[in-house]
């Protein structure tokens, strides 16, 4: 599949009363064509910088932006001006006009593009119906839920038929119902019109739900990237690990952990793929002198697989858990052994 976004070694910096900040670090990515990818931080991470450095609506201070192989940071403001009609963007607050009508607020902009009245009114009607809008038309963004607002900037993003949809936090100002229902819509938008996604968000529900890929910002710096799969079957750092723990049930309380950690260890287990088909358990206390007791078990659901948790207690004496626990590892189960902290 063909590379559609590389941004690389890309640094942004500010001037600010005590120096320079750095918003975003020396930052590489690669996001290939029909793929949805996901940037995940807490608040001053610098994921904003980033997103809006792909459209070069903030000018990086040193590196490349590159779409569709096309250097971005060399282009004359005319050339900008056309490739970036190639990317779309929607924001947390919608950004619509208010004085405007739902027709107007797709119109207008394809107007000022000097397309001529029919190929405007199709493209309207058309996206419309898409984001399953048609019927509100003549309202006026005042008169619409937070979710049919968002709706409306993504037909307006889609009417200019971009190759590249980046989502600024789309979703969060809406209320989780509504978030479930504008992530659908994104899905299908990737799907059905082949738009590659480039998101933002501090929700790991919408990693969960939509992104083949993911990259977890700290600090300006990517600290971990990988398939979502994988970050959710092998979280390496703690940052990555706090945002899965915010996925219902994944966190234990550190008082249970210290209870059960007097005759033991209390391990997460993560199956995916072939695993999950295993008598894994009943195979630990045959083959070696532990107990496993199951404390929690669910499953999370990935855009691209099911990933299995289990989290045990391995009831036994120190060596004996710690065989055990090499045996999980050969078997291709994640193995994660909590502490209390
Ligand atoms: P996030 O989107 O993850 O919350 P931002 O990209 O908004 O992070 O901000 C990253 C850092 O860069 C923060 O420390 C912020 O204060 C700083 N920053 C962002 N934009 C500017 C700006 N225009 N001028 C000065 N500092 C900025």
């Amino acid at each position: 599949m063909e590379t559609i976004i590389k941004l690389e070694n890309v640094t942004k910096e500010f001037p600010s009363k005590n120096g320079t900040v750095k918003a975003v670090d020396n930052v590489n990515l690669e996001v290939k064509k029909g793929e949805i990818h996901g940037v995940i931080g807490y608040s001053g991470a610098g994921k904003s910088t980033l997103i809006r450095c792909v459209n070069l609506l903030e000018k990086p201070t040193s590196g490349h932006v590159y779409i569709n192989g096309k250097d971005m940071t060399g282009l004359s403001q005319e050339e900008l001006r056309k490739t970036r009609q190639k990317i779309g963007m929607i924001f947390q607050h919608f950004n619509l006009l208010k004085t405007a009508s739902v027709y107007d607020n797709i119109a207008i902009p394809l107007k000022l593009l000097g397309y001529d009245k029919s190929e405007v009114d199709e493209r309207v009607n058309k996206y419309l119906e898409i984001v399953d809008l048609s019927s509100k038309k003549n309202s006026y963004p005042s008169q619409l839920s937070g979710g049919q607002k968002q709706r409306v900037a993504i037909a307006r993003a889609l009417s200019q038929e971009p190759e590249v949809l980046l989502s600024d936090e789309a979703t969060s100002a809406l209320d989780p119902e509504t978030t479930n229902s504008i992530l659908d819509l994104l899905l299908k938008i990737n799907r059905e019109l082949g738009i590659t996604i480039l998101l933002i968000t501090h929700e790991m529900g919408v990693i969960q739900k939509i992104c083949d890929h993911v990259y977890v910002m700290e600090n300006g710096n990517i600290i971990e990237q990988g398939s979502a799969i994988d970050l959710f079957t092998k979280p390496r750092e703690e940052t990555t690990k706090k945002f899965l723990n915010t996925i219902s049930q994944r966190k234990l309380s550190a008082n249970v952990i210290s209870q059960l950690q007097l005759n033991g260890k209390v391990c997460r287990l993560t199956f995916v793929g072939d695993s999950t088909g295993k008598p894994l358990l009943s195979q630990l206390s045959k083959e070696f002198n532990v107990e496993p007791n199951i404390l929690t078990a669910n499953i999370i659901e990935l855009k691209n697989g099911i990933v299995g948790n289990l989290v045990i207690h391995l009831i036994g004496n120190e060596e004996e858990i710690n065989s055990a626990i090499a045996f999980l590892n050969e078997q291709n189960v994640g193995v994660e052994e909590l502490e209390e902290n």
